[in-house]
């Protein structure tokens, strides 16, 4: 069950108005909205406990059956459903089995084989590219660090995340694609809006044995109820944890 913690003794709007700046014996008030780091912990482990009960099979939605498919796969994604990739795969992967084939593979064939993916001609470039230093540099293996798998091309953090934490279940940052963008502003996790600043506020607050679920108990999440057009906070099981829930209900 997930509950919020109402704030107690809350100013009176007089007092707040009219008393100067005095010393006082009682402590100073937190200013308005300010959640304090131990505070927001304890919000963001009932919204962990809350996704979990709520999406209890969550996990990556991408089909594979080596770290070599998931990288493909992960590459593919980006601007694209997991949907779309996972009808583009089964035929793809069947034509090009291996790293090596993917690496000798006509550019043209690939592009064509990819081109419902969306911007096909750079993720074709990028993973042929990735296939090139995987067996230039690492033995045709997809190395399972973060320095390793940055070296690859078309390969940033949200990818390495992906790779590290669904393939070798290495939890060395959060996965933070646009659901989870969305969601760590809307939760109030974090207040800002580049990836790599968010996954820095969610590496400090989550524990790290939840940095792997928490990128899909929210992406789950922001698929099923906190859609980007039109969160359904009426049903959200988070409601009563979620500061954005008034706003969306209200509005
Ligand atoms: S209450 Fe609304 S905005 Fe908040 S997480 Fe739920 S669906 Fe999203």
């Amino acid at each position: 069950m997930v509950t919020s913690s109402a704030p107690t003794n809350p100013p009176s709007p007089a007092a707040a108005t009219v008393m100067p700046a005095q010393k006082s014996a009682s402590p100073p008030k937190r200013k308005r909205g300010r959640e304090s780091k131990r505070a927001l912990r304890e919000r963001l482990g009932e919204i962990v406990s809350g996704l979990r009960a709520t999406y209890p099979e969550a996990e990556c939605a991408l089909e594979y059956r080596s770290a070599w498919e998931l990288l493909v796969a992960t590459i593919l994604s980006a601007q694209c459903t997991d949907k779309r990739v996972n009808m583009v795969t089964p035929a793809l992967f069947e034509r090009f089995p291996t790293v090596e084939a993917f690496a000798a593979a006509p550019r043209e064939e690939l592009e064509t084989a990819i081109r419902t993916t969306g911007f096909f001609r750079n993720k074709a470039k990028n993973i042929q590219g990735a296939a090139h230093v995987l067996l230039e540099k690492f033995g045709g293996a997809v190395p399972n660090t973060m320095a390793e798998l940055l070296e690859l091309p078309g390969v940033a953090r949200k990818t390495a995340n992906v790779v590290l934490g669904v393939a070798f279940q290495v939890a060395d940052g959060v996965v933070v694609d646009t659901h989870v963008s969305r969601l760590s502003q809307r939760l109030r996790l974090t207040r800002e809006k580049e990836p790599t600043k968010i996954e820095r506020d969610l590496m400090q607050i989550v524990p790290q044995s939840d940095w792997i679920d928490i990128g899909h108990l929210l992406i789950h999440h922001g698929r099923a109820l906190c859609t980007a057009r039109k969160p359904a906070c009426g049903e959200c099981p988070l409601q009563d944890l979620c500061p954005s829930a008034a706003l969306y209900l209200d509005g």
